[in-house]
């Protein structure tokens, strides 16, 4: 079971809407004062090399490289200095995005949250500067994204700092850290893998 690498189940998975300085620059979006918080459906988690299923209600479905941390242990109102000591580790992550719901709801929940489109993996890893590693998406073996989590408006420190102070994390909960320049759309029968320096790749099918 390729979920197998996380201990526990996610309780929920919070996401950052604006957080890279190249991509505020693509959309001419002023930087954000703070992050604007949004959240995935649990149910929507896949693992490495598992399906995307294209919805029906959907004409445009995106891919989005990210930035996974995994969350160890309970926590709440906790310091950007102090987080990583509830941090299990980081993986990528593909924030899959229903765009034409997403402009046509306001909400993002549905587009955020069909089933399927929280790809998470392939692995947990420990030893990486989260804040300055390589972040790749490639959409059937050609590269689309192209970035450095150094592009960062918020750390990833303080990102899990500041969705504590609103919401106690508990073991397994996902906070995504947003998506660089060079989004897009996928078909149906295209392969989207996720690279991270020091992770792996995260790969998967969509049908
Ligand atoms: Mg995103």
């Amino acid at each position: 079971m390729s979920l197998s690498f996380l201990k526990h189940s996610p309780t929920k998975v919070v996401l950052v809407g604006l957080n890279y300085k190249d991509h505020a620059r693509e959309l001419q979006m002023p930087l954000p004062d703070e992050p604007i918080l949004f959240l995935k459906s649990p149910t929507a988690v896949i693992g490495h090399d598992e399906p995307i299923i294209y919805p029906e209600q959907s004409k445009r479905v995106d891919y989005e490289a990210e930035l996974a941390v995994v969350m160890k242990d309970k926590c709440k109102n906790v310091e950007p200095d102090e987080v990583m000591y509830f941090v299990e580790g980081f993986a990528c992550l593909n924030d899959v995005t229903a765009r034409d719901l997403q402009s046509k709801d306001v909400q993002w929940t549905r587009a955020k949250s069909f089933d399927t489109f929280c790809p998470i993996g392939p692995k947990i890893v420990t030893d990486i500067e989260p804040n300055n590693v390589k972040i790749q998406s490639f959409l059937n073996g050609e590269l689309r994204q192209d970035s450095n989590t150094s592009n960062f408006i918020f750390t990833a420190e303080e990102l899990v700092s500041f969705v504590s102070k609103v919401m106690t994390l508990l073991p397994g909960d996902i906070i995504a850290t947003g998506t660089p320049s060079g989004i897009g759309a996928m078909k149906r029968g295209d392969t989207v893998e996720i690279k991270i320096e020091g992770i792996g790749t995260l790969r998967n099918y969509v049908m």
